[in-house]
């Protein structure tokens, strides 16, 4: 009879991360790898924040990382990433490419969507595809098995210190030990700990909703455990990547991004931000962070039939709720609960300070204000074309940026700077950003590390195998 509680691998989340650091395992291991996944969510909500990502990456056709993105890390964190770890990230890119497809992931290119950033990917049918394809292959070894509804509750710790294995929650609600020659941790964030929330990012952190059901489930345990036992941490602890939603709707990922094409407004009807100084994927999760922390969590994007006549641009509001409509501004305001004299004033000084040079989308068109603040540095379209349009929108938050500091073969390290021997990171839970994060690499990062994270655990347990024969 085996035992069902020992194990060479356990892998704690079943994500991007946590999929891809089993499936490295099983395939450089070999098919009989005794290898557990443990999943808080039960089946139909597996693959956490991965399970509900379109997933756009920021790769060109050869799935080549955006070239600029490594210094954008070190100019936007004032050099406190760890840029050793960002450039095997570069480097190990390819790679993920050529995995995701040897697993069944069909991948899409597209063209730059406006200036200033590079092509991009993304897989056909979402971070959901790649959840589904390497569960599929997890799910076929014999000896390798997803644990639904099983939380990690700490690791174990062999007499002499050594990670030997990781205490579980079943669906029983009892504890259980899965004993381990390797532990990696992939399980998310703190974004779904709202104690965690309150303790690092601040005050009202609780009026941040998550982005994504899957989200809910990233409760900071990955971090907790590890700190427990001395690990060290990188990013910044009161970071977080956010977006703006449409407050109407429940549905997932509401995200409005199209702020650079519109004004916006707070609830005293005032602009409170320069929405056209850098294109969307450098300010959209500023301006989230803007509206949760200094606006009360109330912002309302206002614009008219200029903009909402060119579905490329309507692209940009991806809502499943129609925009708030009315011929006259005032009525607008009263409609979005706004004070009608209060916006009617805002836009109308915002279009008397429009330049006169064209409004051209995708590009920076130089069409900005002059003298007012905040001022509107590029498509500063006069709102002028009724009938005029809102959108209601509050910040919900995708990912944190603190976490858990590894090297770039995704071993834990502890506060002197050692790898803490079998015990592995990857993931939203490895901290890297300060200030921002430079968008639309977070599932690359995930599957890239993940992957490492598998194969050098398994390259490990052949040496020791090795060193005892
Ligand atoms: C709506 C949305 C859109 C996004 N868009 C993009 C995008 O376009 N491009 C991009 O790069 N990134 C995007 N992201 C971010 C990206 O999806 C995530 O950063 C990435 O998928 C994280 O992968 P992960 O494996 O680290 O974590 P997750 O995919 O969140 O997986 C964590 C897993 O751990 C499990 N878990 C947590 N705690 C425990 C525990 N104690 N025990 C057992 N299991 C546990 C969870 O249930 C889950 O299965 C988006 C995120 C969301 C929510």
């Amino acid at each position: 009879m085996t035992d069902e509680t020992a194990y060479d691998l356990v892998v704690v989340g079943c994500g991007g991360a946590g999929l891809s650091a089993a499936v490295a395992y099983i395939e450089a291991a070999g098919p009989d790898a005794r290898v557990a996944v443990l999943e808080r969510a039960a089946e139909a909500d597996r693959g956490g924040s991965t399970r509900w990502t379109t997933a756009g990456l920021r790769v060109d056709q050869d799935f080549v990382l955006d070239p600029r993105w490594v210094g954008r890390v070190q100019e936007v964190s004032k050099n406190l990433a760890d840029i050793e770890y960002c450039l095997a990230f570069e480097r190990e890119i390819p790679n993920t490419g050529e995995f995701l497809k040897d697993h069944g992931v069909e991948l899409l290119y597209g063209e730059p969507p406006v200036e200033g950033m590079t092509k991009t990917a993304r897989p056909n049918g979402g971070g959901l595809a790649i959840v589904d394809a390497l569960a599929r292959h997890v799910d076929a070894a014999p000896n390798a098995s997803i644990h639904y509804q099983t939380e990690a509750v700490r690791l174990s710790l062999s007499d002499e210190g050594r990670v030997d294995g990781v205490v579980v929650r079943g669906p029983d609600g009892l504890l259980k030990t899965l004993h381990a020659q390797s532990v990696v941790l992939a399980c998310g964030g703190f974004e779904g700990n709202y104690e965690m929330l309150t303790q690092y990012v601040g005050q009202n952190a609780v009026d941040l909703k998550v982005l994504a059901p899957g989200t809910q489930y990233n409760k900071g345990d990955g971090i907790r455990m590890a700190t427990e036992i001395g690990a060290a941490t990188s990013g910044q602890f009161d970071g977080i990547h956010a977006e703006l939603v449409d407050i109407r709707t429940d549905r997932a990922d509401a995200v409005l991004y199209g702020h650079s094409y519109t004004i916006v407004v707070n609830e005293d009807a005032k602009r409170f931000y320069d929405e056209g100084a850098k294109n969307f994927a450098d300010s959209f999760e500023l301006i989230a962070y803007e509206v949760w922390a200094n606006q009360h969590q109330a912002a309302f994007f206002i614009t008219d039939e200029a903009v909402m006549s060119q579905p490329q641009l309507t692209a940009w509001f991806d809502t499943d709720m129609p925009p708030v409509k009315a011929d006259t501004i005032r009525d607008l305001a009263a409609q979005l609960g706004l004070d009608p004299e209060a916006l009617e004033q805002t836009v109308t000084e915002f279009n008397a300070a429009c330049n006169d040079r064209d409004f051209v989308p995708g590009i920076f068109d130089g069409k900005a204000t002059e003298g007012i603040e905040p001022p509107k540095s590029n498509w500063a379209n006069p709102i002028s074309h009724p009938p005029y349009y809102g959108y209601p929108v509050s910040a919900a938050v995708c990912f944190t940026y603190g976490g858990l500091k590894t090297d770039t073969s995704a071993r834990v390290l502890s506060k002197g700077g050692v790898p803490i021997p079998n015990l592995y990171a990857a993931g939203e839970l490895v901290g890297l950003f300060y200030h921002e994060y430079p968008a639309a690499t977070s599932v690359l990062k995930a599957l890239t590390f993940g992957r490492l994270a598998g194969a050098h655990a398994a390259a490990e347990a052949h040496a020791t195998a090795a060193a005892t024969a």
